[in-house]
């Protein structure tokens, strides 16, 4: 489909982006995962990545992992997110691997999988800190005791997640306290993991710092692929680029305008109280593009050459309202605006129903 609103979706930059990510991690024995979720498990975003180097590819979303396999991705597919009981089946059947913290879950996937005739590959997250998902290291051989005699998981590796929901950061003690637990997990089955799954995009820019041990080997990276930045301080990742993805708008409305509401104002419809700038008489324009598609703050105009900088002022649920300063050149109605995302944009755009998908 074509049309605006439009995600322009660049799958070489995808797959130099991956490549760039791929060799650095090389550098340290890391193999790199690449992870669809924030693309909806595109298939050919997945194989832009794989193209890139990546040696799996993961997903949050078994619905995802469906998609892929449907559009005939053949590598290995991990499931990111713990398996909820009632999917257990298609978690065994479409993924190849999963990554797990509950025992309740671990049976049920064994049960699942010697009905199939097969091995579910499982990777155990331990949380070293971040309290969101992953058994406590304490916990480690009450845990590892309860699982270690189920015959239809091959329990391949440990894992940890940092920076999502608590934002706790990668440091050496607490990749230490991954490594730690794990070796004790081997202790408890008697054999050696081949996978420590150290973490996220958060992670790429402490390689190298001594923050991520000997012995961490797998990272799962998608953000940083996509958006071709360091996550937590969003400083571009050297020879990727930044604009593999980016969304484009149309303007509907383009008038100068005071900058200051007339009348008596009260809340908003999302029951905020709008201050606005004080500015000159400016060009305002609005794009054709809302809350629907995509948050205001999370979308960054770019400015294509044309000497205009354009700001984004704010947006409600169709309209997106910007300032294009004194001069607005050569933009007027049917122009067209592209914007550079963070990754909530990139979330919000890519799942949008409105918002068409352009591969270029
Ligand atoms: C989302 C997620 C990732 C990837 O995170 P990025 O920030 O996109 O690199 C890795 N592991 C788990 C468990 C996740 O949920």
């Amino acid at each position: 489909m074509t049309g605006n609103p439009s995600l322009l979706i660049d799958l070489q930059k995808i797959t130099e982006n991956t490549r760039v990510i791929v060799q650095k991690c090389a550098l340290h024995n890391i193999n790199v995962v690449a992870v669809t979720k924030s693309v909806c498990g595109d298939p050919g975003v997945g194989r832009a990545m794989l193209e890139g180097g990546a040696v799996a590819l993961a997903d949050a979303r078994i619905k995802n992992i469906k998609r892929l396999r449907r559009e005939g991705v053949r590598e290995n597919l991990m499931l990111l997110r713990s398996p909820m009981i009632s999917e257990i089946e298609d978690v065994v059947k479409y993924s190849s691997m999963s990554l797990n913290s509950e025992p309740e879950v671990l049976s049920r996937l064994s049960e699942c999988a010697s009905e199939h005739g097969i091995r579910h590959k499982v990777i155990i997250m331990i949380d070293v800190g971040e309290i969101r998902e992953g058994i406590l290291p304490a916990d480690i051989f009450k845990v590892g005791e309860q699982i270690k005699n189920l015959k239809g998981i091959r329990i391949i590796g440990a894992g940890t997640n940092l920076a999502c929901y608590s934002g706790v950061r990668p440091t050496n003690e607490n990749m230490n306290l991954l490594l730690q637990t794990a070796l004790e997990l081997e202790g408890i089955l008697g054999y050696r993991l081949k996978v420590i799954s150290g973490g996220n995009s958060s992670s790429l820019e402490v390689i190298g710092s001594g923050a991520i041990p000997n012995g961490i080997n797998q990272l799962r990276i998608g953000e940083s692929i996509l958006l071709g930045r360091y996550i937590s301080n969003g400083e571009p990742i050297p020879g990727a680029h930044q604009d593999a993805v980016t969304l484009t708008a149309e303007l509907i409305e383009m008038k100068e305008k005071p900058s200051l509401p007339v009348g008596e104002t009260g809340k908003n419809v999302f029951g905020e109280s709008v201050t606005a700038k004080e500015l000159q008489i400016h060009y305002r324009g609005i794009a054709a593009l809302g809350r629907q598609d995509v948050p205001p703050d999370s979308v960054f105009p770019a400015s294509q050459g044309k000497k205009v900088h354009i700001d984004v002022i704010g947006a409600t649920s169709d309209h997106m309202v910007l300032d294009f300063g004194e001069d607005a050149r050569t933009y007027g109605v049917g122009s067209e605006i592209r914007f550079n995302l963070d990754y909530p944009g990139l979330l919000a755009s890519m799942t949008s129903p409105y918002v068409n998908k352009v591969y270029v």
